[in-house]
């Protein structure tokens, strides 16, 4: 615990900005940035430290609010009752204690229903004498987002049910485990970032604009919620008996219990079958079957006193090191992987684990032969956590690391201290292969069809040896590539031709040039509008544009000082790439702060009221003086008077210094 109330501050808020950011890659853009159980632990760490000082407690924190905001362009919905959150533990004990806890409310034992808990997100389904009318998103809670024709493709999910009711269901959307793959081998094979969970797939395929994509992605649904059922339908077991009667789709694993030791039960029976179940679980949850004693206990502000989810431990294996092998990436990053013995966990088949870097490898000290403990971050990505010293061979010795790169044989090296250990020729293959790939993806030049396999072909077939080269390849040259025909050259000819036309900022960023990310670029060509100036500013010119730093001039400056690269450019202009700035003026890139109205007050620690205001200024938000309606968000620091106050009376969003900080420092953190 922290020692004292003032070090305990700069904790909660540290972890407050810290989960926020998570919170809202995970909610929002359905990509996680880091694994369930290290958000969990400072979640945790959180609780803890708010029950240890109340006085620290905020209406703003995460621990007090569902879920994420609302950001995508879908319609908003108003959830009539709130779509709430749900508590959860990660030990029997702690469930016990849940137990005592209902038991003490209620002043007597409780049976509870026991379900499985599907990893997907939450959907309400309204439907109007008796015909689908509305389907929508937990979004924050209060507000989700209108999911209606997305849903029409969801098969499982009654448009028209056989009795003309009006009424409202909620339950999980979620994608199966083979959906679940073959999607993220699709993507993979085509260049794009596969989803970290079902959940995040789950969450990502329905949150579409275009409800095509969602029907493509084969979604279903479990429902386990009836919101005020008629008359007559007093438990959860019941609700769910009838739900299915009406054509929902439930989950026929649900139970219901006596007791806690028949709960245990139930998690030791799923803990076995959960690998066989064709969807992902990732815990149970214990409901009071009652419907009048959920109400009697009630909710919190985020989630329901009469349930409650129990989380599986991450699994974990055992399995041997047979081999290291090294990768070399498009900025020349050589990574380590370790071929293992195959085994079984959580579902798949396991034979590799990146090791990320020497120094990973070092301070696990894996060795060949070495027997080691295997996890799945995330329940998808296979880790290893250790080392079990205690079956390593007498004759072992500790891994070398090479000195010459897998792919050309050029030495290897660290630069400037830096962890990574890299290839530095330009010409390595290995590394022309994966820059021609990023170039092509769809972050970067969007060329349709230009996946890594097709551009390992290309090389192999000594067709390109630089991104220049695209531009300039033919019919002729397409038709020597494995089940290429007229269909497949012309497609790919139309969207290396497309491609052209981009803006340079793409350009910039498919260059690959290190620490130039999507968003860096896009800022570059704004204030320098064609490739040519881009290409001659200084490092001084470049630092001069918020939140450009040295590290990303220096690259850059460096990058455009090499012949190559100058050459690269005259062929890239050659063939007719647009290499002019071609997207709004002066406009900022999309971030939290664009577009809205806010207000500061408080001491700053950070930086000087002037200061702060131009970099809110320079992402596009007003700063003016006093709080009204019309203020979008407060940010605040020590000391922060009757503005803070008049921000909380009118509901207007609030941010600390540092949660502000850290907002604006997300800008760029994309590579
Ligand atoms: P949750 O997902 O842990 O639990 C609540 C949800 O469970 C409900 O909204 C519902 O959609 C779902 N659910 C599945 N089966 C159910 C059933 N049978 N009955 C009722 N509900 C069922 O809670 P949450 O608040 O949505 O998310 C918090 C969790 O998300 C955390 O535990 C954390 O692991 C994860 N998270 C991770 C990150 C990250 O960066 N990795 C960030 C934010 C949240």
């Amino acid at each position: 615990m922290a020692e004292s109330l003032e070090e305990a501050k700069q904790e909660v808020r540290q972890l407050r900005a810290q989960l926020d950011q998570w919170a809202k890659a995970y909610y929002e853009q359905d990509a996680p940035v880091v694994e369930d159980h290290v958000y969990d632990e400072k979640y945790a760490r959180l609780l803890e430290l708010e029950a240890a000082y109340p006085e620290l407690k905020s209406a703003d924190s995460i621990t007090q609010r569902v879920g994420g905001e609302v950001s995508s362009d879908l319609p908003k919905v108003e959830h009539p009752v709130p779509m709430l959150s749900m508590g959860d533990v990660f030990s029997k004990e702690e469930l016990a204690e849940f137990d005592q806890r209902v038991q003490k409310t209620i002043g007597h034992p409780v049976a509870y229903n026991v379900e499985l808990k599907i990893d997907g997100l939450s959907l309400s389904l309204e439907y109007e004498e008796g015909r689908l009318k509305r389907a929508s998103t937990r979004g924050n809670g209060q507000v989700g987002e209108d999911v209606t024709k997305n849903v029409k493709y969801i098969k499982d999910v009654p448009q028209k049910l056989p009795e003309a009711i009006t009424t409202e269901v909620r339950g999980e959307c979620y994608m199966g485990k083979e959906a679940f793959a073959k999607l993220n081998q699709e993507r993979d094979e085509a260049g794009e970032s596969i989803f970290a969970n079902p959940r995040n797939a789950a969450a990502g395929s329905l949150r579409q604009l275009d409800p095509k994509v969602t029907k493509k992605r084969q979604l279903s649904t479990f429902i386990y919620t009836w919101i005020n059922p008629p008359a007559g339908i007093d438990s959860q077991h019941q609700a769910i008996e009838e739900m299915a009667k009406l054509g929902f789709h439930t989950n026929e694993n649900g139970r219901r219990l006596e007791n806690l030791a028949a709960v245990y039960d139930y998690i030791d029976e799923f803990t076995k079958k959960r690998d066989g179940l064709p969807y992902g679980i990732d815990g149970i949850v214990l409901k009071v079957d009652d419907l009048a004693l959920q109400a009697d206990l009630g909710n919190t502000v985020k989630v329901p006193r009469w349930e409650i989810a129990y989380k599986f431990p991450p699994e974990e294996e055992e399995t041997v090191v047979r081999e290291i092998e090294w990768t070399v990436g498009r900025t020349g990053v050589v990574t380590p992987t370790a071929v293992m013995d195959p085994v079984q966990l959580a579902g798949t088949t396991v034979a590799r684990a990146s090791l990320h870097n020497p120094d990973l490898l070092a301070k696990l000290d894996v060795r060949l032969g070495d027997t080691v403990k295997l996890h799945k971050a995330g329940d998808i990505i296979p880790e290893i956590s250790e080392v079990v010293l205690s079956k390593r061979p007498e004759d072992s010795a500790a891994y070398e690391v090479p000195t010459k790169c897998p792919s050309c044989g050029e030495d290897l090296v660290h630069l400037d201290e830096e962890v990574a250990l890299r290839c530095i020729n330009p010409s390595c293959p290995a590394q022309v292969e994966e820059g021609i790939t990023h170039f092509a993806s769809r972050q970067a030049m969007n060329i349709a069809g230009l996946g890594p396999k097709i551009v390992k072909q290309l090389i192999d077939k000594d067709l390109v040896h630089n991104v220049a080269d695209l531009y300039y390849l033919t019919a002729d040259d397409l038709s020597q590539l494995d089940h290429f025909k007229e269909k497949s050259i012309n497609n790919l000819l139309a969207a290396i031709n497309q491609s052209r036309k981009n803006s340079v900022e793409l350009v910039l960023f498919g260059l690959g040039i290190d620490n130039v990310g999507g968003k860096a670029a896009q800022l570059i060509a704004r204030k320098f509008k064609n490739m040519s100036k881009i290409a001659s500013a200084s490092v001084q010119e470049l630092t001069a544009i918020d939140t450009i730093g040295m590290t990303i001039a220096e690259s850059l400056t460096a990058y455009f000082q090499q012949e190559e690269a100058k050459k690269l450019l005259a062929r890239l202009e050659e063939a007719g790439v647009n290499m002019d700035y071609l997207g709004e003026d002066g406009e900022a890139a999309d971030n939290f702060f664009k577009g809205k109205t806010v207000v500061l007050t408080g001491k700053l620690a950070h930086y000087s009221r002037a200061e702060f205001t131009k970099k809110l200024q320079a992402l596009g938000a007003k700063v003016t003086g006093s709080v009204s309606k019309k203020t979008d968000c407060l940010v605040y620091g020590e000391d922060a008077g009757s503005k803070l106050a008049k921000a909380e009376a009118l509901d207007i969003p609030r941010l600390t210094e540092a949660e502000a900080i850290s907002k604006i420092e997300e800008k760029d953190t994309e590579k």
